[in-house]
């Protein structure tokens, strides 16, 4: 059977940034990836600037840092100064003004005493030194330098500089959009109560919450009865979508159609068996029609399997369409709270409770019974990597884990 890590290569390699457009800067870009190198259309800043409320001196009059400065003028943010310096002389200058000519040095208000409405005691502890609490004119970027590169992720201080550089839109790897489908007989809507032998469809709201943190656009569609007409119907309007999430339908029972109706339609399939528990029936494809592509994965339909499943395929396949290149899933190595025996014939992924401690991270396992089980995932917040064997791991050992949002 397919390894983990062979399946991530599998998805790794038919996963690719989606064709750039162009997208405002509005909350919807938050996270996208650039597809552009963006360059400056000025200097920044477009003047010599004070860094400090105070005063515009010349340096040459506080040798010692001391002096008696006749004020000419004040400048407050958004002015120009209209007066150039002379010896003796000073201007009252807020932070973000532009610096007079003459001047070379601003002086912090603190160090000053207005001795009338004219003249103003500067008290510095040592000589002035020239362009001291000034930032020069293009010192931040020139025009026509590039200040974002294609593959910056638009954090909030991209977004800043991008503004600032006059941009309101700017060419991104758009958000895939990622259509649900579950599937199953026994599926009723969460606002209808189950009848007999039915139960409520968790996993479409689930996998909703989980596209939509793993920087994907949700499309949910209805559910699909374990008939080969309706599967294939609903599967047909999925494949419009970047990636197409199906839930249930690919085990090994009399009903499980998908993959059956999938090759039907035309996809094609990569893997489906991945060594690991639970998820071990996960089924990958690709569908390609002109230039339309989707990438096709058929999770199984128990509630821990499906998010499991999610977490170590379809979130980096959201990842990469997306334009990031940083691997995920993210593993890192956590200590045991407690002892914790298990006994596994797969690669497991057992819940746990991860948290930050001051000699780093500690995971404790959480009482869980099984796929089924989603319920026991509501304390956990990781899954605690556990190879095929009888394990009696001590307190303090460490182990990996898989870090979930
Ligand atoms: P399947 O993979 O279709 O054989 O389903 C495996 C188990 O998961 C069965 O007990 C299903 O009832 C349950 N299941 C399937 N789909 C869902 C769903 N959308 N929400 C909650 N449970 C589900
Ligand atoms: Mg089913």
């Amino acid at each position: 059977m397919l390894s983990v890590s062979a399946a991530h290569e599998q998805v790794s390699r038919h996963a690719a940034p989606l064709p750039p457009t162009t997208a405002a800067l509005d909350a919807a870009a938050l996270g996208l990836v650039l597809a552009e190198d963006v360059a400056s259309d000025l200097d920044m800043p477009p003047f010599d600037k004070s860094l400090m409320d105070g005063y515009a001196v010349r340096a040459g009059d506080l040798k010692d840092g001391r002096a008696v400065l006749t004020v000419i003028e004040e400048v407050t943010a958004g002015q120009t100064p209209t007066l150039s310096l002379s010896a003796g002389q000073a201007t009252r200058i807020m932070t973000g003004a532009p610096i007079p000519t003459g001047a070379d040095a601003v002086v912090m208000i603190e160090r000053t005493k207005m001795l009338d409405d004219r003249r103003v005691e500067i008290e510095e502890k040592a000589p002035a030194k020239s362009g001291q609490n000034i930032l020069p004119r293009a010192h931040e970027m020139r025009q026509g330098q590039v200040v974002v590169k294609a593959g910056a992720r638009l954090r909030p201080q991209e977004f800043g500089v991008l503004a600032s550089v006059g941009r309101t839109s700017a060419l991104v790897h758009p958000a895939p959009v990622v259509a649900i489908l579950s599937t199953g007989d026994e599926l009723v809507h969460p606002h209808q109560k189950p009848g007999p032998g039915q139960i409520r469809n968790g996993n479409s709201p689930m996998l909703l919450a989980q596209v939509c943190r793993a920087g994907g656009v949700p499309r949910l569609l209805d559910i699909a009865r374990d008939r080969v007409e309706h599967l294939r119907s609903l599967i047909t309007d999925g494949l419009h979508a970047d990636i197409l999430l199906l839930s249930g339908g690919v085990s090994a029972g009399k009903l499980d159609l998908v993959p059956g109706v999938l090759a039907d339609v035309g996809v094609e399939p990569h893997f489906h068996k991945v060594e690991m528990k639970p998820g071990k029936p996960i089924f990958f494809g690709t569908w390609q029609k002109d230039d339309r592509k989707a990438l096709v994965f058929g999770l199984p339909g128990n509630p821990v399997s499906s998010l499991v499943c999610f977490e170590l395929f379809v979130r980096p396949a959201i990842a990469r369409l997306c334009g990031l290149t940083e691997a995920c899933p993210c593993m890192i190595q956590a200590a045991l709270q407690e002892d914790f025996n298990y006994r596994t014939d797969r690669p497991t992924y057992y819940p746990g409770s991860l948290s930050l401690s001051a000699t780093g991270y500690e995971v404790r396992p959480v009482a869980w019974f099984g796929s089924a089980d989603l319920c026991g995932l509501l304390p956990a917040n990781t899954f605690i990597f556990v190879p095929p064997g009888e394990h009696r791991f001590a307190a303090r050992q460490s182990v990996p884990v898989l870090k979930v949002e």
